[in-house]
């Protein structure tokens, strides 16, 4: 490839690189994209597996106040590329999308495949360049951008550079966060990687892990350090897993890190208060077993009836106070954060302080970042891939302008 001031890299294949790609196309750059897998977008579609919940329907600001706070520069960027938009960009390539009872926003037929191939003609026809099986190894001794393909090394000279190379979580997909070294050796600051959105180990029974791995914990409202969520989890082999437990992962985490207690309290009857269940499980047994006793009198039955067994001392079976008292607040003890490669995202990256506000290395003139590879985190809800696709288009647009500007 020869050298062409008007020439982009783009490495990274996922939704912030081919955002990044979406906003400079039309500005009339030489857009190349590389990508170390062998296809485009895989985490994209493994989020596609569980119904890719592409964004959400809060209020702006409510969206805007569910992310760490990294800088103004995100909220900003999530501005130029809202919810709203993100839909009508979607229905652009034929994928209706609907609101969801949680507010959360799916494409109708809850896949990503349909999606991304609909965008990938789409920028393939505005004159997008791919080059998989491209891994980036950093830069040459003069600046060019090194890449090792099946053919041999590869290098690259580019008027500017895109790198939308993802966090650190599923590096299976691609997102393996090799090029922290690249970057930190050119004076970058990385913060460490941490699993964010992640599981737990628990530490079960072998009854508990044998009986109920797999089985969902439906309508509980999960506490922790003050914060609660009514919603659902999922028992693991090794502890929890699923949105309730993810909507607490960022405190949990930092706390088991802090070596403070990381004891989560399940209310496993928000619908009923204390009083009542102990009014009910006081009533007369009359020689039925204590589970048919909790299903009748509680309503609570199968995986809800195995978590209080688990957890709740046997003596509180005989007093009918303290079992309610366990059912509206029952304590399990979390061991450990489940590895970053199993979490869904991650938090740590490149830090926005690094950043000017065009999304460019201020250390790198011509580099810019986007995506899951910055320093932020946000729960699941569509706000993660939002702010992939939001921090794609501004540095792709931060690209665009610096190509102008030393044309
Ligand atoms: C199971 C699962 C379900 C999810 N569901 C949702 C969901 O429903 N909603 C939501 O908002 N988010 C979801 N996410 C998170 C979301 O998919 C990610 O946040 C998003 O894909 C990150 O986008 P990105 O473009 O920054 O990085 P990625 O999608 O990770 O893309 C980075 C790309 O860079 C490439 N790359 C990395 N290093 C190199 C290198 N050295 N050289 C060349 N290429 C390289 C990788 O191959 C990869 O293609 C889910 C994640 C998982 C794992």
């Amino acid at each position: 490839m020869t050298q062409s001031p008007s020439k982009v890299a783009i490495i990274g294949g996922g939704p912030a690189g081919l955002m990044a790609a979406q906003a400079l196309l039309p500005t009339g750059a030489e857009v190349h994209l590389f990508d170390a897998m062998p296809s485009l977008g895989r985490k994209f579609l493994m989020a596609g597996k569980s119904g890719l919940n592409l964004t959400h329907s809060e209020p702006l600001e409510t969206f805007l106040a569910r992310f760490s706070d990294a800088s103004p520069a995100l909220p900003e960027a999530i501005r130029a590329l809202d919810p709203q938009a993100l839909r009508d960009w979607a229905a652009s390539l034929g994928v209706e999308t609907f609101i969801g009872s949680s507010g959360r926003v799916f494409p109708k037929d809850f896949k990503a495949a349909p999606l991304l191939r609909a965008w990938l003609r789409d920028l393939r026809l505005q004159g997008l360049v791919t080059h998989v099986r491209h891994r980036w190894q950093g830069w040459t001794d003069e600046g060019a951008l090194l890449f090792e393909t099946p053919s041999g090394r590869v290098e690259i000279d580019t008027g500017a550079t895109v790198l939308a190379l993802g966090g650190a979580s599923w590096p299976q997909l691609g997102s393996d966060a090799s090029w922290t070294t690249w970057l930190e050796a050119r004076g970058v600051t990385v913060s460490a990687f941490r699993p964010a959105n992640c599981g737990f180990d628990v530490g079960w029974s072998q009854h508990m892990q044998m009986r109920f791995a797999g089985a969902p914990v439906k309508s509980v409202v999960l506490s922790f350090d003050g914060e609660s969520h009514r919603g659902e989890f999922v028992i693991t082999e090794t502890g929890v897993e699923g949105s309730g437990v993810y909507a607490l992962s960022a405190a949990l985490r930092d706390a088991l890190a802090e070596g403070r207690d990381t004891t989560l309290t399940l209310d496993l009857a928000p619908d009923r208060s204390v009083e009542r269940l102990a009014a009910d499980l006081a009533r007369p047994r009359k020689g039925q077993s204590m589970a048919n006793h909790l299903r009748k009198a509680a309503g609570i039955e199968g995986v809800k009836a195995a978590l209080l067994r688990e957890c709740l001392p046997k003596e509180s079976f005989d007093d009918p106070a303290r079992l309610a008292s366990g059912i509206k607040a029952l304590p399990l003890k979390l061991e450990s954060a489940r590895p970053i490669a199993e979490a869904i995202s991650s938090a740590g990256g490149v830090s926005f302080d690094e950043l000017d506000t065009h999304f460019m290395l201020k250390k790198l003139p011509g580099i810019f970042c986007a995506g899951e590879m910055l320093d932020w985190e946000a729960p699941t809800g569509g706000y993660l891939l939002t702010a992939c696709f939001a921090t794609g288009k501004a540095a792709g647009l931060g690209a665009a302008q610096w190509l102008r500007a030393t044309a």
